[in-house]
């Protein structure tokens, strides 16, 4: 049997299908648009059709249930994306496919990426942010997923307004969470324009940087983990990982001696490849 692994990174405006070898080296790899399962899972099953794959590793938007032990394991469950709600995506890829998947969440497949090749590579713990459409978060212990009857959903934790941001949030569950204080749609909410256009400068850098420096703050309390990494459309705003830091050291105000600061919080090393290599080590890792 050929040595190869399929990913799928299953995200709520597009996917990310990748075929690779038992290297994690990407031999194929595309990207479709997320549109309803119908539309999209028959995209999906025509990508992987033509190859004798071992495994395929998912790693989906949420929430998802990842509980084996459950009757709805493998589902995509409660989320706003109205035909995905409830949709058992593992089975019918499985039924389809006819090759076992391992499934996660994006940002757990992306975490494992970079702890297998990326800037947690030769760790043992990790936590993995994205701050992009939404925010979440994955997290790695002694090479396993930190999960319990489902999986962390970090993304939502509450964080302290900052003194200067009167901006209310857009959590639809809880107002003023980390995401709904720090997502990208969030700075387009407080001036109308979208992160990418907005000037170093502008305050809304500080109120951003100073909730994801909470978020890893509280990760460094709960967790002690030996990387913490910050990816996602938000982060390509290149001074804002040093604000993170900064406010970070001001926040822990040397109570905890963290690794140094430049070795401790991180972007991803493999950018966009984070998810997709991720997949793939995980299919290997379950399918070989
Ligand atoms: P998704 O979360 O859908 O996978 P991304 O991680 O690319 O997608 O995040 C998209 C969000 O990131 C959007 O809100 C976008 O405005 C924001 N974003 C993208 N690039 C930048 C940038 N350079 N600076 C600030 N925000 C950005
Ligand atoms: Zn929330």
């Amino acid at each position: 049997m050929s040595n190869l692994y399929g990913s799928i990174e299953a995200g709520g405006t597009k996917f990310v299908l990748a075929v690779g070898d038992g290297e994690l080296n990407i031999i194929k790899r595309i990207t479709i648009p997320t549109r309803s399962p119908g539309e999209t899972i028959k995209e999906v099953i025509d990508f992987f059709k033509d190859y004798s794959l071992k495994g395929i590793g998912l790693g989906s938007f949420g929430p998802a249930d990842i509980n084996k032990g459950s009757s709805t394991y493998g589902y995509i469950t409660n989320t706003p994306k109205l035909s995905w709600n409830m949709y058992d995506i593992v089975g019918n890829l499985e039924r389809a496919l006819n090759v076992p998947i391992y499934f996660t969440t994006d940002v757990n497949a992306a975490c494992y990426g970079e702890y297998v090749k990326g800037n947690a590579q030769g760790t043992k713990s990790c936590v993995y942010f994205t701050v992009g459409t939404g925010v979440g978060a994955g997290a790695i212990n002694a090479g396993e997923f930190i999960q319990g009857f489902g999986h962390p959903e970090m993304g939502h934790m509450i964080v302290k307004q900052h003194h200067s941001d009167t901006y209310e949030g857009n959590c639809p569950f809880h107002k003023n969470c980390l995401e709904g204080l720090a997502a990208g749609p969030t700075i387009e909410d407080r001036l109308g324009i979208k992160g990418e256009q907005i000037e170093e400068n502008n305050p809304v850098w500080d109120y951003i940087a100073d909730y994801l420096a909470q978020a890893a703050y509280n990760t460094t309390l709960f967790l002690s983990p030996q990387v913490i990494i910050f990816g996602g459309g938000v982060m390509n705003q290149p001074y804002l990982l040093d604000k993170i830091k900064a406010n970070f050291k001001e926040l822990m105000n040397d109570y905890v001696a963290t690794p140094d600061l430049n070795a401790y919080i991180l972007q991803p090393e493999l950018k966009d490849n984070a998810g997709t290599i991720g997949c793939l080590a995980l299919a290997k890792k379950h399918f070989e």
